[in-house]
């Protein structure tokens, strides 16, 4: 197995759409493709990758830094000495040298566009759907048969009323899904108790299938006022409350809000996310952790993610990936996570499952072709496509 040649390019991921934090009107994304030297059906085999959704993309540091020590690569250096397949583990080793540790940023995005391109090849040399491959190659050969997903979505905009919140919700729910998430934090406490309360309704007054998001907007006074006003709701989760590396005012909360908070999607490294579980107060009996992947340099710092929350007591299933994309819908079944983020409709064409999916009862199933399954997500699949043809 060889890699003959590695494309890479920006498309717009653009949306009218806000946060407590950001509008998303200008947000781009990186795409990759990695194209081996192994023909099947008259055509090369190609990996895909991209960072996920809501980061802006990575490309200067993919085109100056990461990709030539991919290509500069010998073969050898890239495959498993005994089975000869390709290694993303070795891969991974390669592009990250010369790189000094801490300050994460950028570049663990640009590394997790390129892991999940080369995770995509692996799977694909290998025959198997993504999820089966990480299954026997990671865990323990049986992976989950399908995911929970959540929609997110009840982002600000303007002119947006109740009632547009609550169909936008109802859409959800007619869509399949159980559980639905909101923004927060981008109005008064007031008006936010008003948009809870009105998406409460259409949940059949029932909390616990409602989580809200506030993007790190809070400082600990208004994060403990926000808690006492909606720890009667019995939420989902309340979500990413402070700055993402402000662990004491995690810390604080958690003694003071007894419901499940969730946070992570902005840590973008295993010890960060060590950090967070030493420092930032998270219960493992009821706390969910959001790292994503394709941010947080891949697959391959995932796992070591994984052993690490092992190590702290964490199960797997309190872990559900920001994002809302393919390649952590493969990984939460293969490593038996806890489910995965959904933007039903939103950032297109990257974000979302495969064409076909359908939710049951807040569950998705998987693809069953080779790979992360692009393919299967025709809008997208021309853009990545037409990278390299
Ligand atoms: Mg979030």
């Amino acid at each position: 197995m060889k890699i003959v040649s590695v494309h890479e390019d920006v498309v717009p991921i653009s949306s009218s759409i806000r946060n407590a934090f950001i509008d998303f009107s200008t947000m781009d994304c990186s795409v990759i493709a990695v194209v081996s030297d192994v023909v099947r059906d008259g055509k090369p085999v190609v990996g895909y990758g991209f960072n996920s959704n809501g980061r802006y993309s990575a490309g200067e540091i993919l085109r100056r830094r990461i990709i030539p020590r991919l290509t500069a690569a010998s073969d050898a250096d890239i495959t498993d000495p005994d089975s000869g397949e390709l290694d993303p583990a070795r891969v991974w080793q390669i592009v990250m040298s010369n790189e000094k540790p801490g300050g994460h940023g950028e570049r663990s995005v640009a590394v997790g566009v390129l892991d999940m391109a080369l995770f995509d090849l692996a799977s694909k040399l290998a025959e198997k759907p993504l999820y089966r491959y990480l299954s026997d190659r990671y865990g323990d050969g049986e992976p989950d048969d399908k995911v929970f997903v959540y929609a997110a979505g009840g982002y600000y905009a303007p002119d947006k009323s109740l009632r547009d919140l609550q169909d936008e919700m109802k859409r959800f729910l007619d869509l399949g899904y159980r559980v639905v998430k909101m923004k927060i934090g981008g109005a008064s406490l007031i008006d936010d108790l008003e948009r809870i309360e009105a998406v409460i309704d259409v949940l059949d007054g029932d909390g616990s299938r409602l989580a809200v998001d506030v993007n790190g907007r809070f400082d600990l006074q208004t994060a403990l006022e926000y808690a006492k006003a909606i720890e009667q709701y019995g939420l989902f989760w309340y979500e990413e409350v402070g700055d993402p590396l402000d662990y004491q005012l995690q810390a604080v909360l958690s003694e003071q809000y007894a419901g499940p908070m969730a946070t992570g999607e902005n840590l973008f490294s295993c010890q960060d996310a060590r950090n967070l579980i030493r420092y930032g107060g998270m219960r493992a009996d009821r706390d969910y952790l959001q790292f994503d992947p394709a941010l947080s340099y891949g697959l391959i710092e995932y796992l070591r993610t994984q052993e690490m929350l092992a190590q702290h007591g964490w199960s797997s299933r309190r872990c559900i990936p920001h994002g809302g994309h393919q390649f952590s819908l493969h990984i939460a079944a293969a490593l038996h996570l806890g489910g995965n983020e959904s933007y039903p409709g939103e950032f297109q064409p990257t974000g979302g499952f495969a064409d076909g999916a359908e939710v049951v009862d807040s569950y998705v199933g998987l693809t069953e072709s080779p790979g992360i399954g692009f393919e299967h997500k025709a809008e997208f699949y021309r853009v990545l496509r037409d990278l390299h043809s």
